[in-house]
């Protein structure tokens, strides 16, 4: 049996449970709840990006219901630290977008600076639509003009791993959401 730890120290850091696992699944339940019914009609491509939203992406796309496909991307600002560091790296997809909406699959949205670039770059291949949907919303510190279409839970504007999200590559596999320590 899973034995869901309360605290969890990586590296150097402590982090203390901020989301409980069912919470996540609700969270999880009410996007696709809601892309299910968006897009009845359509055919979207999810565009994953890696590698913090693997998790979320595969209990998401488990639920939706209608056609789809799905693609990779990778889309990196933090590096190593706890600071989003203001650049975006986006590797190329292998798949045609061209004419097909798309939803941009994130697992937390800080500065929004990451979603602002991947919605510029991945217009010039002329998407019909593009939506994104978010694990984790950080709403104090959008700073950029971006639109989040779906929402899975929002959060003060602290570090936080797990489900996912790293510290220094670790903490992905944590399947609680945890927060840092003070
Ligand atoms: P933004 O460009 O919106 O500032 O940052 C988005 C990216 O920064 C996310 O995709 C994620 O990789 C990283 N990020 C933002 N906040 C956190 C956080 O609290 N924890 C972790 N591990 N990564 C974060």
């Amino acid at each position: 049996m899973l034995v869901l730890k309360n605290e969890v120290v990586l590296n150097d850091k402590k982090f203390k449970i901020l989301i409980y696992p069912e919470q996540i699944q609700e969270a999880v339940d009410k996007i696709a709840k809601q892309i299910n019914h968006d897009y009845k009609d359509k055919k979207p491509v999810f565009i994953v990006t890696l590698k913090g939203a693997i998790i979320f992406a595969v209990d998401l796309l488990k639920k939706i219901q209608i056609d789809c496909e799905i693609e990779t991307i990778r889309a990196k600002s933090y590096g190593s630290g706890m600071v989003s560091g203001g650049s975006v790296l986006i590797s190329q997809m292998t798949g045609n977008i061209a004419g097909k909406d798309v939803i941009i699959v994130e697992d937390i949205v800080d500065t929004g600076l990451t979603v602002f670039q991947l919605r510029r770059e991945l217009e010039l291949y002329k998407p019909n639509s593009i939506r994104v949907a978010t694990f984790l919303l950080k709403p104090s510190m959008i700073s950029n003009p971006v639109e989040i279409d779906y929402v899975g839970i929002e959060i003060p504007p602290d570090f936080v791993v797990g489900y996912g999200l790293d510290y220094a590559e670790l903490g992905r596999n944590l399947p609680a959401v945890y927060v840092l320590k003070e």
